[in-house]
């Protein structure tokens, strides 16, 4: 078997601010094959996009990282900035939510997708760049690619920016892509469209992704595995249909109660189903107490006395999941009530 293309291990990021130090996630571990997608899901907060960055070595001022990340067998954390500037873009990519941010106004598309090119590999000819620019252009089918390469990124539509930035990431084929919200900004024939260009050039380039998403309908339609977040710790991690279809930690459940659902009706014979919030609002490891941090929102926190309030629930189950995989929860419960209030 080859070696998993991202292997992150007891992952913990923290930020200082004067003489504070505080965490904002904690204790993450997950590995991911070539060909695999893993979603990573929670609400704003929950530590995902920070994730991502600390993947790529692209934390903000501040920031630091502990554990270990392995990426196409490089470590992350112990590279230096020679062999950084050689892992991103080869080794690992990053799509972004806002293209606009991503993309200069000041320069044209195809020398976007050059100058990802020759910060790879400073040997290529920069008309040698510009006419991978034009292959790449097709690849992710923006019409008239000879022309676009010369169009500036205003002159793009939402979805075409958000192609080229895909280009952009995938010129030098990398072995990981993290693609961050790629379909938030757009509309939902667009989302359709890019993540159907996703897969297809994941496939053809036998590319790990990691998805970083809030949306559960994104989540089905693009994950094979789905690692969700709560206040910086994994709350649960499985396989798709694990994740989804028994769900094992309560905050998953209440995420799953909140997304509207085609087949609802269906389920129910024709009756409305009614979508439930999770009450309450998110919080942050900073603010969270010394037990789950979900307790303050999750309406089974009495079931095991005072335990939830005063102890932290680490992957307390650890079960081989219905697809053969691990499928495991953080919750000090041993399973879920099938039906019935799993949120205050
Ligand atoms: Fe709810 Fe307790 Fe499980 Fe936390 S550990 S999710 S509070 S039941």
């Amino acid at each position: 078997m080859p070696d998993p293309v991202l292997q992150v291990e007891d992952l913990s990021i923290s930020f200082t601010t004067g003489e504070t130090t505080f965490d904002v996630v904690r204790d993450l571990s997950v590995t991911l094959d070539g060909g695999r997608t893993l979603a990573v899901v929670g609400e704003s907060g929950s530590g995902k996009t920070i994730t991502g960055r600390a993947i790529m070595r692209l934390l903000p001022r501040g920031a630091g990282a502990r554990g270990r990340i392995v990426v196409a067998g490089r470590d992350m954390l112990a590279a230096d900035e020679r062999e950084l500037r050689r892992a991103r873009g080869a080794d690992v990519a990053m799509v972004f939510q806002d293209s606009m941010s991503a993309l200069s106004p000041y320069l044209d598309i195809g020398a976007h997708i050059a100058q990802a090119v020759r910060l790879h590999d400073p040997s290529v000819s920069r008309r040698a760049a510009r006419a991978r620019g034009v292959e790449m252009l097709e690849r992710v089918g923006i019409p008239e690619p000879a022309d676009a390469v010369r169009r500036f990124p205003h002159e793009f539509s939402g979805g075409m920016r958000q192609r080229a930035v895909i280009a952009m990431a995938l010129v030098n084929r990398p072995a990981l892509l993290i693609a961050d919200e790629p379909t938030t900004a757009l509309d939902v024939t667009v989302q359709a469209q890019i993540l159907a260009l996703l897969r297809e050039l994941q496939q053809e380039y036998g590319m790990a992704m990691l998805l970083i998403s809030h949306d559960f309908g994104v989540v089905a339609s693009a994950a094979d595995d789905v690692l969700v977040l709560y206040a910086g710790r994994e709350a649960e991690y499985g396989s798709l249909r694990d994740v989804f279809e028994a769900p094992a930690h309560p905050y998953t459940a209440g995420l799953r109660a909140a997304t509207p659902r085609l087949d609802a009706r269906l389920d129910t014979g024709g009756e409305r189903t009614r979508l439930r919030a999770i009450p309450g609002a998110p919080t942050s490891l900073r603010d969270a107490g010394p037990g789950c941090a979900f307790a303050p929102r999750c309406g089974l926190a009495g079931q095991v006395g005072e335990r939830c309030v005063v102890e932290v629930p680490l992957r307390s189950r650890r079960t081989s999941g219905t697809t053969g995989g691990a499928h495991r929860a953080a919750c000090h419960l041993d399973r879920l009530p099938s039906s019935g209030e799993i949120a205050r």
